[in-house]
């Protein structure tokens, strides 16, 4: 879940932990957009100097709701070149998760950006899907991440190839079987023009074979987008064989059974 640091989400942590009381749910986690080597790379992210406050933003939820687990984690743009950075801000704070994701296909175009929408039309939608998936590969290979995020991001806006991408959701697969990374389940899928989970039934079928562990998460940015769509995320899981999900304290992991 994010935070309004990251400049597109509404609602202080304490808000967010306090929708999470009211549903019933025992446990959640921050996962707000981290910081890049140059703040001004993009305007989706908090800044550098704003590290200390995000952390000080979800202890105060944890302070307020003492009778919810909630864990400090972020969600961390994979780009090839920047390992040493984020091995650095893996050591700033004592994170529970962090998630890997990539947005960004090449140094310039967020894929999933609005802004950015007219750009897939110059392009072959499987030639998209192809550099993500690559770099998706390189992300679970890096050893850097407990989980990786949304791991079918492309989908977003519903253009999708017509050629078969199940050889690149395998690549992927067998990276993150091997290295023992998760993947998440991700409910935000269904708020977009997808109207899909992320990730695909066909791709996390392919996960369970391989025994890649997945977590929940609603990705919101905003407090009444906490928990939103469990029920249909847990299902998805189910249908393949899942039975049990990840849960991550101080980047240790222990399986939960559902
Ligand atoms: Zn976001
Ligand atoms: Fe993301």
């Amino acid at each position: 879940m994010h935070t309004p640091l990251c400049r597109h989400a509404v609602g202080e942590p304490v808000d967010y932990a306090r929708r999470a009381v009211e549903l019933g749910l025992t446990e959640i986690g921050f996962s707000d957009h981290s910081p890049m080597p140059r703040d001004d790379f993009d305007d989706w992210r908090m800044l550098d100097r704003q590290l200390a406050d995000y952390v000080a933003k979800v202890r105060l939820a944890q302070q307020t709701f003492p009778q919810l687990t909630i864990r400090l984690a972020l969600e961390v743009d994979f780009l090839p070149g920047h390992e040493k950075w984020i091995k650095q801000l893996a050591a700033r704070h004592p994170w529970d998760y962090l998630i890997g994701s990539v947005h960004y296909v090449s140094d310039t175009w967020d894929i999933d950006n609005p802004a950015k929408l007219s750009e897939w039309k110059n392009r072959d939608p499987f030639m998209v899907w192809q550099l993500y998936f690559d770099r998706l590969t390189l992300a679970a290979k890096s050893n850097l991440f407990d989980i990786i995020g949304h791991a079918d991001l492309p989908k977003k806006f519903g253009i999708r190839p017509v050629e078969n991408c199940r050889p690149l959701y395998v690549k992927f697969l067998n990276a993150a079987a091997q290295a023992g990374c998760a993947i998440e389940l991700n409910t935000a899928g269904l708020r977009k023009d997808c109207q899909e989970i992320y990730p695909c039934a066909e791709l996390l079928q392919i996960a369970q074979r391989k025994f890649v562990p997945i977590t929940f998460g609603s990705d919101a940015h905003a407090p009444d987008e906490v928990g939103m769509n469990f029920a249909e995320a847990v299902a998805l899981a189910r249908s393949v064989g899942y039975r049990e999900s990840c849960r991550f304290t101080r980047r240790q992991h222990e399986f939960v059974p559902f």
